[in-house]
């Protein structure tokens, strides 16, 4: 699957869960999309919950973002490192960031960073439309037309 493709799904079973929650204060939207009350109420959300397990080890996982806005990514490549293709990156150089490296293709790695899973980091960026929240993580067209280079290392 692509990463796109994740993105669409994700926001649609995502805006199911909101029309659910109509009413609810953003702190209670919040609160139901922890890690144990998700594995609980929405079983099917994550094949994780099954498993009992987490993407990542830590109290209070929250999953109302499961991805990162900082995150950015083109399934077709960003650009060209010798020989390889880097298809993603951190835009803000998280310190716990690190690249996942194959033959071929370059990744961001995000594996030990736990900043989308953070209640307070949901509450700075909260917005009921997680399409809105993640608008600029596909790399390809928005920002390749802006020249926004910089921030790829
Ligand atoms: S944040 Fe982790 S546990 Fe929660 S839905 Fe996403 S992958 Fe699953």
């Amino acid at each position: 699957m692509t990463y796109q493709k994740w993105c669409d799904e994700f926001a649609k079973k995502h805006a199911a869960i909101i029309s659910k929650l109509e009413g609810k204060s953003t702190e209670a939207i919040i609160k139901y999309f922890d890690y144990d009350n998700m594995k609980k109420q929405e079983p099917t959300f994550c094949l994780l919950y099954a498993e009992n397990k987490k993407c990542h080890d830590m109290k209070h996982l929250n999953c109302y973002l499961c991805a990162c806005p900082h995150f950015r990514f083109d399934d077709g490549g960003i650009k060209k490192k010798g020989e390889k293709t880097l298809y993603s990156f951190c835009s803000i150089h998280h310190k716990n960031g690190a690249v996942f490296e194959s033959d071929h293709a370059l990744h961001q790695d995000c594996s030990n960073c736990i900043v989308p899973h953070k209640e307070s980091f949901i509450k700075k960026l909260f917005d009921k439309k997680w399409n809105n929240i993640m608008k600029d993580t596909s790399y390809g067209g928005n920002h390749k037309e802006k020249g926004d280079e910089k921030n790829i290392n």
